[in-house]
């Protein structure tokens, strides 16, 4: 790299004054500049939508026709968004992906599941599971950050448990229900895939899972809140035979009642509203505008842009090394030690360019960039100017 000619100094520590001075041309920034991994970019038409709602929506009762219309198209277009296989169902809850792991524990695990854990919310599902009394201890194949553990059978579990996309480190992994079997057939174990950072930007095989569950403030660019799931047949017989059981589960994580509720477009208790209406939108976008193999292909387009910028750079490199696993949505960017990647992303984030830290408790010096459909490719080429504009001041 070369040093600019409006570089502070030559070389060496940056003063916390240069650092402010850092002003990034209007012309090199990105129309939008919110590369969050969650939440994630909401686009201002679909704010914009929720404005228009603002009266004969917002502020009424979701036992009404006026929610459920919303609450039906979203379950309809979601259905479509993840070309839904005959059977299968769309499921909504209250609490997040983090209550759905609560929720799986009570009405989806019999016994046992068995956990990928490869990363911060794979891991704290793991948890979930280990800490349950009423379960047996989780069987867990764990894998380094940036790697990921095979999809393996594993005798005497009735749950294989995995993210489609790990949001702290950015690897991804194709739905694959767990073949042979040493025990235990594959038609017993249901596959519960946490998709919250890949629902609708990774294209599957929706014939491998059985519960594709996700918070809609990440890869589907909504807010937070609510947990929806493509459900198969086989785990709503799950969740009905355990309910039949005679289980104790509490009333707000019972997914009988959800299911229940579910067919009749309603939730348990009242959902947020502006999160089913921005969540609708946002897939009645994609769909309209060709469904998710548009939308993968977005997200595809962002981050050959990414990467193919880290992998020319002299300053950067990506940090997931195997290409098979690399998400195309979430864009973990190591950074070399002369440049201190959380300067860059206070020095981004003072110029409008924001959430682009890596994660926190990874560690590293690492920028994590999200690459949802909601993101402009443009844009992510835009923010790949940015960042050299800003090193060659900080690390010339
Ligand atoms: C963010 C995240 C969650 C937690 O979602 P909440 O809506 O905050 O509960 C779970 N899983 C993955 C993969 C995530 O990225």
């Amino acid at each position: 790299m070369t040093a600019s000619p409006a570089t502070p100094l030559d070389g060496g520590a940056v003063p916390g004054a240069a650092v402010a001075d850092i002003v990034i041309p209007a012309g090199l920034r990105p129309a939008d500049g919110r590369f969050g991994c969650g939440p994630a970019k909401v686009r201002p038409e679909a704010v914009a939508e929720l404005a228009r709602r603002a009266v004969d929506y917002m502020g009424t009762s979701h036992r009404r026709a006026g929610v459920r219309s919303v609450a039906a198209d979203l379950r309809r277009g979601v259905a479509e968004l993840l070309r839904a296989p005959d059977g299968y169902e769309i499921v909504l809850g209250n609490g997040g992906a983090t209550a759905f792991w609560d929720a799986a524990s009570f009405g989806l695990i019999e016994r046992r599941s068995h956990h990928l854990s490869l990363g911060e919310f794979s891991s704290k599902f793991t948890a979930v599971t280990r800490a349950a009394p009423h379960l047996d201890d989780p069987s867990v194949h764990e894998s380094e950050p940036g790697a990921r553990p095979p999809i393996a059978a594993v005798a005497g579990v009735d749950a294989c448990c995995y993210p489609h996309n790990e949001t702290s480190t950015g690897v991804m992994i194709l739905p694959e229900r767990p073949g042979g079997a040493d025990g235990t057939s594959a038609s017993e174990v249901v596959t519960l895939v946490d998709a919250t950072s890949a629902a609708g930007g990774l294209e599957f095989d929706p014939a491998a899972v059985d519960a594709y569950y996700f918070a809609p403030q990440k890869a589907l660019s909504s807010d937070g809140g609510l947990w929806i799931a493509m459900v198969s047949p086989a785990a709503a017989e799950r969740i009905e035979r355990i309910s039949a059981s005679g289980r104790w589960t509490p009333a707000f994580l019972d997914l009988k009642a959800a299911l229940d509720l579910s067919r009749k477009d309603q939730t348990y208790n009242t959902p947020a509203l502006a999160t089913l209406l921005l969540t609708a939108t946002q897939v009645g976008w994609m769909n309209d505008n060709g469904g998710l193999g548009w939308a993968a292909a977005r997200s595809r387009r962002s981050s050959e842009i990414l990467y193919g910028w880290a992998e020319t750079s002299e300053i950067a490199a990506p940090f997931v090394t195997d290409l098979a696993y690399r998400s195309p949505l979430v864009g973990t960017i190591d950074f070399d030690p002369r440049l201190d990647a959380d300067v860059l992303a206070g020095v981004l984030r003072a110029n409008g360019i924001i959430d682009t830290d890596g994660y926190r408790k990874l560690g590293r010096n690492q920028l994590r960039i999200g690459m949802f459909p909601a993101v402009e490719p443009s844009d992510v080429e835009a923010l790949t100017a940015c960042i050299d504009y800003v090193a060659e001041r900080l690390a010339p």
